[in-house]
């Protein structure tokens, strides 16, 4: 391995090669490089590839650590590794002994929609009013006590012990055993039963324990009690567990992430090794100091220092935006600037506090013809059509997985409508069996079109099973979208979506055999274990082209030349929730961290002083974390938008009707000089823009000109016509189209681009 690739801290700790490691360091001082070349170091050390075991948060980033790995020792050795995220990593190890725990081994993974299905019979079962007990917040109460370890009645002996949470305790029950009924587990549970499985089956444990001598996890700080668990039994023999991680980013403790794990290391293990690095290799001075100092504002952390011996490199741009399609605008004018001069697109990303800001940034991206990709959002796997169809892979896999059934026992359309459903149900339950094993012998108490119905969809499952294995998993998927004419049902509905939909379901085919060519292991449960596992951030396969598009939350431990921060004001970032709660604004700030600490070279935060949002029209105040940002590290923009902002009186008055800055559109008869208008400094764009105003200056306005409008943001001048007062100008704007204006009153300034 080539040493000279490490400073010598980072060398220190891939030097050590036994005992618990921490290594504590702020972003980008190489923890995640350090991390890969000690498991490089520990091979040459004689150490075999199979027991190593290495754990990490997305998909993404097991990829990337798997890449980074091969390159280090080849892709053999690579793959004797165990390297994926935790939830990956117990699927592995319950799919070979999940039956000592009476489940099956093809059992289901549901998801969010799968749980939420689940709850709401339960909730009927029980006549609980959804109002009452809102089946999503019923999940979140149970995932918050999975993630603790606790069951419904662990969680009860916790709790304030009121009617409502007897009544919760009761749901919570009867979901576990719904669950267990369906051989289904939802994702606290791939971690909840896998510590279960090790601690009522020591054998097991002991397998793995002596199997995985060497145990090492990246972003640490977000592990939650559970993980903290499951790290801490496989590691209690060798006591080699290398963690990696920085207080700073700890972002998830909404979902029940525990700083605690990262501070407190050296409480819970004995002779742990600290080593800490501090050298940044990431971003420019400049960057790196804005960094330091909004994170300095945080109480509850381990101090650090991190410095650069890099250039100074460029300020960061803040924009004020009229509104929040002016700041997509915006953004999209950087971002063909940057790559004008020569930034790949792949080398920018824009990272939002919250997944609806993305829609309009979109929108501004696809007027712009720039190529980009959204990372979550409207998730193909979980589109109707596409649930609907997987439902009948899972209920072909794993006929007790009841909640799929149900899902398509009459989709498409068949005549089995829920009063028949509910009868086979209190069928099943009498006979204590899963409703699947009732429908080839309806019960006579249903009417003989109902029983009819009923066998010939029961007649259409066992077809689809007997055909597995006559075919290869893509021409399988394709039968059954044929035999159960899910993609005529669509006939029916509206044209306009039909056609997305049987995209969608043709995408559906072409995922299998992208999943069938690239994977070793070629069944159908394979497949639907990797779609369950699927999160947000690998949803999109790596083309190398596009800006990227994703929540802050998803950008952890990636790097970018660019970074966009939108939405930089009060209750968008920090959250609305954060704002008012202070330990929820330390994780806010932690989240702001994380954002301006992904950008190498250039970081552009913007704000809106109008921002529709929910349906709502907001006018939000900067936020806190601009005004931590020392004004020398920005520039001339942000100053003069921000002195603005504290003199605006829309800001003062959030009651004024809408548009109140509607400034200089044709037939307002408001005249403004172009030079005074309020918010729009000389200095909008300062080093590239020339202001130009009166009559004497209109000529110089041509065809081809890139210009800045008050209100419509960034465009380029496509007619001027006119004399004089008369004058006028159209002007073609990335958000807006072509818009006409008067030339003496249209408050516009030229730039130069
Ligand atoms: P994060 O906290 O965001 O996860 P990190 O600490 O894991 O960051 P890395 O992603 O490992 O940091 O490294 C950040 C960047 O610095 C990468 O581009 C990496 O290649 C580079 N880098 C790390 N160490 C060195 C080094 N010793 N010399 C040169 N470049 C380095
Ligand atoms: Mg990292």
């Amino acid at each position: 391995m080539d040493l000279s690739m490490l400073n010598p801290k980072q060398l220190e700790a891939v030097n050590v090669l036994e005992g618990p490691l921490l290594i504590l360091a702020g972003a980008g001082s190489g923890k995640t490089r350090t991390l890969t070349c000690r498991i490089a170091n520990l091979l040459e050390h004689g150490i075999p590839a199979w027991s190593i075991l290495a754990l990490t948060f997305t998909n993404k980033a097991a990829r990337e650590m798997q890449t980074r790995i091969e390159q280090l020792v080849g892709q053999d050795k690579a793959a004797d590794m165990w390297i994926g995220t935790f939830h990956s990593v117990c699927v592995r190890i319950l799919r070979r002994d999940i039956e000592k725990l009476g489940y099956s081994r093809s059992f289901t993974i549901f998801d969010e929609d799968d749980q939420l299905r689940v709850l709401k019979d339960v909730l009927k079962k029980f006549d609980i009013d959804e109002k009452y007990l809102p089946p999503k917040e019923v999940r979140r109460e149970i995932s918050s006590a999975k993630s603790r370890l606790l069951n419904a009645d662990e969680w009860f002996a916790e709790s304030d012990k009121s009617r409502r949470s007897q009544q919760l305790h009761d749901v919570f029950f009867a979901y576990d055993k719904t669950l267990a009924e369906y051989s289904a587990l939802d994702f606290d549970d791939l971690l909840n039963k896998t510590i279960q499985l090790f601690l009522d089956h020591p054998p097991v444990l002991e397998y793995y324990q002596r199997k995985f001598r060497h145990c090492l996890v990246d972003e640490y700080q977000d592990t939650n009690y559970v993980q903290y668990e499951f790290v801490r039994l496989l590691t209690d023999v060798s006591h080699n567990l290398c963690v990696v991680g920085d207080d700073d980013q700890s972002i998830y403790g909404w979902r029940g992430a525990d700083i605690r794990n990262i501070l407190e290391f050296e409480k819970d293990f004995e002779n742990v090794r600290v080593i800490k690095l501090e050298q940044n290799y990431r971003s420019t001075a400049n960057i790196l100091d804005a960094a330091n100092q909004v994170i300095a504002h945080n109480r509850g952390r381990k101090e650090k220092a991190l410095w650069t011996d890099g250039p100074a490199g460029e300020k960061i741009q803040l924009y004020t935006a009229g509104d929040e399609r002016d700041e997509g605008a915006w953004i999209c004018e950087r971002v063909r600037q940057l790559n004008r001069s020569g930034v790949p697109y792949s080398e920018m990303a824009v990272l939002y506090r919250s997944h609806p800001q993305s829609r309009v940034i979109e929108e501004m991206f696809v007027r712009a013809g720039l190529p980009y990709r959204v990372f979550g959002g409207p998730r193909f796997y979980e589109r109707k059509e596409i649930k609907d169809a997987l439902a009948y892979l899972r209920v072909i896999v794993n006929p007790a997985d009841t909640v799929s059934l149900k899902r398509i026992i009459n989709t498409p359309k068949r005549s089995i409508g829920d009063a028949t459903v509910a009868r086979l149900e209190d069928e099943a339950a009498r006979q204590e069996i899963p409703l699947f094993s009732v429908l080839p012998d309806p019960p006579e108490s249903l009417s003989a079109r109902a029983r009819r119905c009923v066998s010939g969809f029961a007649e259409l499952m066992f077809r689809l099973i007997a055909a597995q294995d006559t075919m290869n998993l893509t021409d399988y998927v394709a039968f059954i979208l044929k035999e159960t004419a899910l993609d005529q049902q669509l006939d029916n509905e509206d044209a306009e979506f039909y056609q997305a939909r049987l995209d969608n379901l043709r995408e559906l085919v072409s995922a299998v055999h992208e999943y069938e060519t690239k994977s070793e292991d070629h069944s159908l449960n394979g497949y639907l274990e990797n779609v369950s596992l699927i999160t947000d951030l690998d949803r999109q396969e790596d083309a190398p082209q596009y800006v990227t598009l994703m929540t802050l939350h998803a950008a952890k431990g990636l790097e970018y030349d660019a970074v966009f921060l939108p939405g930089m004001e009060e209750n968008v970032f920090p959250n609305y929730r954060a704002v008012m709660e202070d330990n929820r604004l330390e994780e806010e700030r932690r989240l702001a961290y994380v954002g301006i600490t992904r950008a190498k070279k250039y970081l552009f935060l913007s704000c809106a002083r109008q921002r529709t949002f929910y349906n709502q029209v907001n006018y939000n105040a900067p936020s806190v974390f601009l005004s931590e940002i020392p004004e020398r590290l920005i520039n001339d923009t942000g100053k003069s938008a921000r002195q603005h902002f504290g003199d605006d009186p829309v800001r003062r008055s959030a009651a004024r009707p809408q548009r109140p800055l509607d400034f200089g559109v044709p037939g307002t008869g408001q005249k403004r000089d172009p030079l005074t208008i309020p918010g729009v400094s000389k200095g909008f764009v300062p080093s590239a823009a020339r202001a130009l105003s009166g009559s004497a200056l209109m000529n110089m306005y041509k065809p081809g000109d890139r210009v800045m409008h008050r209100k419509f943001g960034e465009g380029t001048v496509e007619k001027v016509w006119g004399k004089g007062g008369e004058a006028r100008i159209s002007i073609s704007f990335t958000a807006y189209g072509t818009k006409e204006f008067s030339l003496s009153i249209a408050p516009i300034f030229k730039i130069d681009t």
